[in-house]
C-alpha cells in the first residue's frame, strides 16, 4: 500500500502563508485572465483560479471574448493589462480555438507578468538557468516531492510528456536538482522499457489510465498529473486502483497535482507582485 500525496492539503498550506503575505501587502495584488470561447474544461479551471485567488485576497479580473473575436481585440487588450500598473499577472487560458496564433498571444504578455511562464523570453530564461518565471504545473510536482521529503538527486525519474507547459519545464527542474532524467512521448518505442526503470514517474499525457500496474517498479514514486473525464468522472493518466498497491507513493486525481497547481500560480502572482513592488 501506498502514501497517497495529499495535493490539497499542501496546496492549503501554501495559500496560507499565500495569504498572511498579501495581509502585508500596501495594494491588493492581482490577477488577468483571457479566455476565449466557452470550452466547459477552462470554464471550470478559471471558477476554481477566481475562487483561490478570491480566498487569499488576489483580484481576479475575468476577459472572456467570444471564439471568433478577432485575434488583434485578444492582442490588444493583452497590451492594455501589460500597461495597467495595477495588473500583476496576465494569463491566456489555454487550449485557444485552433485558428488562435497561440505563441502570438502568449508573447504578448509582458515578461514580468506572465505568471504561466510561458512566453519564450522566459522559457530561454529558465533553460539558461536564469531567475524567471516557471510553469505552474511543473513547479507543483516539485513542491510535493519536497513536501513529502523525497529527494530527486540521484534517482531515475521518467516523465511520460513532453509538452511546454509540464513535461519539458519539469525536466529541467529535475535536472536542475540532479536527477537522472527521461523524457517520453508519442513517438516513444516500448515505453513500460522505461517506465518500469523510473525510481520517480510523472506522468503528464491526457491518456486515461495509460500507465497500469505492470509498467511501473515496486516502491515507485508514481505523480499523476492528468486530467481526464470518463463517463463524467475525473481520473488520471496512471490506473489508480492497481497501481496504488506497488508504489511507495502516489498522487490521486482529483487532489493531488491540480489544487498543487493552483497553489504554484498564486506563489507567481506574488513573485511578480513583489518584483515589481521593491523596484
Ligand atoms: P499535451 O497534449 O500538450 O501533451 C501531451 C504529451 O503526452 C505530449 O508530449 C505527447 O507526446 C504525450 N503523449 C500522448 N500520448 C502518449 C502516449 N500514448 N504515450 C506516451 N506519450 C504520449 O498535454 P499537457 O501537457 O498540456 O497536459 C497533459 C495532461 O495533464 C492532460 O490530461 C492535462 O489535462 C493535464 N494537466 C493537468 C494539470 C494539473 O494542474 N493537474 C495542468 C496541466 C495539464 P507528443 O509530444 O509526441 O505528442
Amino acid at each position: 500500500m501506498s502514501v497517497i500525496i495529499d495535493g490539497k492539503e499542501v496546496s492549503a498550506k501554501v495559500q496560507e502563508n499565500v495569504k498572511a503575505e498579501i495581509k502585508n501587502c500596501m495594494i491588493r495584488p492581482s490577477v488577468a485572465v483571457i479566455q476565449v470561447g466557452d470550452n466547459p474544461a477552462s470554464n471550470s479551471y478559471i471558477s476554481n483560479k477566481e475562487k483561490v485567488c478570491g480566498a487569499v485576497g488576489i483580484y481576479f479580473r475575468l476577459y472572456k471574448f467570444d471564439d471568433g473575436t478577432p485575434e488583434l481585440t485578444i492582442i490588444n487588450k493583452i497590451k492594455e493589462l501589460n500597461n495597467d500598473e495595477y495588473v500583476n499577472g496576465i494569463m491566456v487560458q489555454l487550449p485557444l480555438p485552433p485558428q488562435y496564433n497561440e505563441k502570438r498571444l502568449l508573447n504578448t504578455i509582458s515578461n514580468a507578468k506572465d505568471v504561466d511562464g510561458l512566453t519564450d523570453i522566459n522559457t530561454g530564461r529558465f533553460i539558461n538557468g536564469k531567475k524567471t518565471l516557471i510553469p505552474c504545473t511543473a513547479l507543483a510536482v516539485m513542491r510535493v516531492l519536497e513536501e513529502y521529503g523525497i529527494d530527486v538527486a540521484g534517482k531515475d525519474v521518467v516523465i511520460v510528456g513532453r509538452s511546454r507547459l509540464v513535461g519539458r519545464p519539469l525536466a529541467t527542474l529535475m535536472l536542475n536538482n540532479n536527477a537522472t532524467v527521461t523524457t517520453c512521448h508519442s513517438a516513444t518505442t516500448n515505453l513500460k522499457e522505461h517506465t518500469k526503470r523510473a525510481d520517480i514517474l510523472v506522468v503528464a499525457t491526457g491518456v486515461p489510465k495509460l500507465i497500469t500496474e505492470d509498467m511501473v517498479k515496486d516502491g515507485a514514486v508514481v505523480i499523476d498529473v492528468g486530467i481526464n473525464r470518463v463517463d463524467g468522472k475525473l481520473c488520471g493518466d496512471v490506473d489508480f486502483a492497481k497501481v496504488e498497491k506497488k508504489a511507495s507513493y502516489i498522487t490521486p486525481v482529483p487532489g493531488g497535482i491540480g489544487p498543487m497547481t493552483v497553489a504554484m500560480l498564486l506563489e507567481n502572482i506574488l513573485l511578480c507582485y513583489n518584483a515589481k513592488n521593491s523596484k
